[in-house]
């Protein structure tokens, strides 16, 4: 019966026009509407800026753009949507650092979720309890400063903090930690969630779990997140920050596997390829020695392609006797080539902090706010030999476009739950595979034809690949995303927003 429903909704949901200027509701309309007096904006300059994201591929313009001061803000404006005869779309905005116009609401109301940001509120820590609760609009970068005052963190990271705690939750949230700690979602032990139809909930493993397991990884689906409880752990001080060299891709995997399995060992794991286009670094950091670079280079010349583990160890006072011990038996364990390996001692936030110095050199260059074709990918461990024959030393090397980082690395499916809504690969182990491009604004569409070459490629070898961060045009490629969680996901869009309103920038309903 709950089959035929899908399949009802499904059509449903496909016959459904698009929403356009003449039957689409006017939220122009309400900017009248006193509930929102000073907080609802249809200034072009608002309206713009809500328009374009990271990616700087998209330009979607929304009517008006609300900056809500409280949580019954966003309540009022979705009621107002969700009972009119004829709504209109809203999408929560973090920090915009999607790359396709997830967070855009054509024609609709884009709400700038950074607007609720309030010094004075918005980070609770429970030091007994080991948790914050945190307002989603903060920056990650902010709930680690506030935690670090009391001496603890949270344990789950993205390699950049300068993202909002809503919009990572809303996909995933994975960085190095993930293979010991699971993504950013599995370190939520509670949410508020308002849903498309207006209506707030807390919701937590015990209470409302459906709709708790919607939302982390949702893409902003079933409703807006407002408030999440991080789980958090005694911070460390410092991190002893390894990278190792290896020619051999197999070497390298097999390294990268072995060390996530095992329980006590590192903090951070994870990987990139290195390509011949001139500096060893890249913008995302500058690690390498200048007194090697030449050798390094060299090495590139001579296999084209190869590869980087990048690991972190972190340390306190107490641990400090042992740390430089383990890390010598770790080298001495690992089948790097014998000299390439590189080593730094930095704090715990400069290491957490890593991303920013080269974001603020690309910004001081005006290379910050350029398109970014960005390509994410899962990749099931059974098919990752296959994917660097065909893509790293097939596509990449022969169309020879690619500079910025390229990063590989495996994590655990354990550490998933699987009734979160984000996608990820059936396999025990998968690599999460990243082409974190830069282009210029003539020249993107290149990159992007490249990524298509790379989803075709992995199609056709039916390697089971999926999407991190997914963006697909039509509907037939987002069934194919959710595979056989499809049908959960669609009834769960119409039990928390049957109307369709929220989070339209992400092209999965019309
Ligand atoms: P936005 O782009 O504003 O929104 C993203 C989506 O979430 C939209 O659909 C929006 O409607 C929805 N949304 C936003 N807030 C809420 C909310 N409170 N409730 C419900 N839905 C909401 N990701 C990783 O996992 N690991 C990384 O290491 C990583 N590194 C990155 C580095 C850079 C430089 C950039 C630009 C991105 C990186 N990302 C990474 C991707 C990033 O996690 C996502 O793009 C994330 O969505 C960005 O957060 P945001 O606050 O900018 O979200």
């Amino acid at each position: 019966q709950s089959h035929l429903l899908v399949i009802i909704i499904f059509i449903t949901t496909l016959l459904t026009p698009i929403t356009t200027n003449n039957t689409s509701p006017q939220p122009w309309n309400i900017l009248s509407n006193d509930n929102f007096a000073g907080k609802l904006t249809s200034a072009s300059s608002s309206v713009e800026a809500a328009a374009i994201d990271f990616g700087h591929v998209t330009k979607i313009l929304p009517s008006a753009v609300l900056n809500p001061s409280s949580v019954q803000d966003i309540i009022d404006l979705i009621k107002l949507s969700f009972d009119s005869q004829s709504s209109f779309p809203i999408a929560a905005r973090g920090h915009g650092h999607s790359f396709r116009g997830q967070a855009a609401a054509k024609d609709g109301v884009v709400v700038n979720m950074r607007s609720m940001v309030n010094e004075d509120r918005g980070i609770k820590v429970s030091r007994t309890g080991l948790y914050a609760d945190v307002d989603t609009a903060w920056l990650w970068i902010e709930v680690l400063n506030k935690t670090l005052e009391l001496g603890l963190t949270p344990v789950s990271w993205t390699d950049y903090l300068y993202l909002t705690i809503g919009g990572t939750l809303s996909n995933g949230g994975i960085s190095g930690q993930t293979s010991r700690y699971g993504p950013q979602i599995s370190n939520v032990l509670e949410l508020d969630v308002i849903t498309g139809k207006g209506e707030i909930a807390t919701c937590s493993n015990d209470t409302n779990s459906d709709l708790f397991y919607a939302a982390l990884g949702g893409l902003g689906q079933f409703g807006i997140i407002t408030r999440a409880r991080i789980k958090l752990e005694l911070a460390p001080k410092r991190a002893k920050w390894l990278r190792f060299l290896y020619t051999d891709f197999s070497e390298f995997t097999r390294d990268q596997e072995r060390l996530i399995s095992e329980t006590d060992g590192l903090h951070f794991l994870e990987g990139s390829v290195m390509l011949d286009h001139g500096p060893p670094d890249n913008w995302r950091s500058t690690y390498y020695p200048p007194s090697d670079h030449l050798r390094i280079v060299s090495m590139i010349k001579r296999y084209r392609v190869i590869y980087c583990l990048e690991v972190a160890k972190y340390y306190d006072e107490t641990s400090q006797h042992s740390v430089n011990e383990e890390i010598e038996k770790l080298s001495e364990s690992l089948n790097y080539v014998r000299g390439f390996v590189y080593e730094k001692d930095v704090t715990y936030i400069d290491f957490l902090n890593r991303v920013r110095t080269g974001e603020l050199n690309l910004k001081s260059k005006g290379q910050w706010d350029v398109p970014h074709p960005w390509l994410n990918l899962f990749v099931p461990k059974s098919q990752i030999s296959r994917f660097d024959y065909g893509v790293f030393k097939g596509i990449i090397l022969r169309n020879n476009i690619t500079t910025g980082p390229l990063l590989v690395y495996p994590m655990k499916r354990i550490m998933w739950n699987d009734q979160m809504s984000t996608a990820i690969p059936e396999e025990d182990v998968f690599y999460a595979v990243g082409f974190l491009r830069s282009a210029e604004f003539d020249n993107w569409e290149a990159y992007d034809k490249e990524n298509m070459e790379v989803l075709k490629f992995c199609e056709d070898a039916k390697m089971d690949v999926i999407q991190y961060l997914p963006y697909h045009a039509s509907q037939e490629g987002w069934v194919r995303h959710f595979g056989p969680m499809w049908n959960t996901f669609v009834e769960r869009k119409y039990r928390y927003d049957p109307k369709m309103i929220l989070s339209p920038g992400q092209n999965i309903f019309r």
